[in-house]
């Protein structure tokens, strides 16, 4: 059996969120490097501050100045830090109950070793060089034996006050296919449709996931399909992707193999959108050096009979 193919892949896109009141205080307090807790009405305050008492769900706003010395809840050794991490070398999670906060704040802690760190440890606040309005202008926290630091009322209130902020969601991973879909892409490397045949009920799934989803018995008898196939629903397309160089609006679809019980998607070239149909014979159109067809064009021939692919919509 050869090689399972295996490859890299990064889902990253910004998140931009907007901030209430409540933390759009906590944030531009941090550029002023100040933290601020939000009270509840029985008399709690939560660090990081939250908009609605996660107990009883009220609405809260009534800000205080909480110090920025505090003690570490419960922590967890991280040995090796991940790109984006808080710092570079290895270091603690904590949870930092704030003097003067009733709850506790995930940051990092930077200490030399898990030997260092313990619950009910003291420790301070590191501010970044320049802050910008975020939680890392909390750079992590230290260790700390001095006094508390003091607590005051804060009206929360600054100018230029921070409304939104931009978070990078970035997902790293490595994807494998799997035997039956390894077999697949290899095929289609050799522009061929290749499926799976379950030995129960006889379908043939394209592409394959190695196992029949309705019997839950695995498959292995290898069937090609195609390269024609009938378009058995579809969309159109009106909002333009990055990175990807078609013109909108295009035609996404579901397309039945001949042979296959199961549909793909691919996209319909060759036709104008609005032409494009349920029951359109298509065929795939591969670029050169492409690893799967960039689309599928009209072959000519008359559309399929509904009864044909009614099962595989
Ligand atoms: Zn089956």
């Amino acid at each position: 059996m050869s090689a399972v193919l295996k490859a890299p892949l990064v889902v990253e896109f910004p998140f931009t969120r907007s901030l209430g009141p409540v933390q759009s205080a906590f944030l531009t307090a941090l550029r002023h490097r100040v933290v601020l807790g939000v009270k509840t009405r029985d008399g709690r305050t939560l660090v990081p501050p939250v908009e609605y008492d996660p107990v009883t769900a009220e609405e809260i706003s009534e800000l205080v100045h909480v110090g920025i010395t505090g003690t570490v809840t419960t922590w967890a050794w991280n040995h090796e830090p991940r790109r984006g991490q808080p710092l570079d070398t290895p270091f603690a999670w904590v949870l930092v109950k704030l003097d003067g906060a009733d709850t506790a704040l995930l940051h990092a802690l930077d200490a030399p070793g898990p030997d260092a760190v313990r619950t009910g440890m003291r420790v301070r606040i590191r501010w970044a060089e320049e802050p910008t309005g975020a939680i890392t202008d909390i750079a992590c926290f230290e260790p700390y034996d001095g006094d508390e630091s003091t607590v005051t009322v804060h009206a929360g209130e600054f100018e230029d006050p921070v409304t939104g902020i931009v978070a990078q969601a970035r997902l790293d991973y490595t994807y494998s296919p799997g035997r039956a879909q390894t077999a697949y892409i290899k095929a289609l490397a050799e522009h061929r449709a290749v499926g799976e045949r379950c030995p129960s009920c006889q379908k043939v799934y394209v592409p394959p996931r190695g196992a029949c989803p309705t019997c839950g018995v695995a498959t292995s008898e290898q069937v090609e399909v195609g390269p024609g196939g009938t378009v058995t629903t579809f969309c159109i397309v009106n909002i333009k992707a990055k990175n990807l160089d078609i013109e909108v609006p295009y035609v996404y679809a579901h397309i039945a193999l001949d042979g296959a019980d199961l549909a793909l998607h691919g996209r319909i070239g060759g036709i104008p959108y609005d032409q494009v149909r349920m029951g359109l014979r298509v065929e795939p159109v591969w670029n050169e050096g492409g690893s799967y067809p960039d689309h599928y064009r009209p072959t000519g021939e008359p559309d399929a009979d509904y009864e044909t692919y009614k099962e595989l919509l």
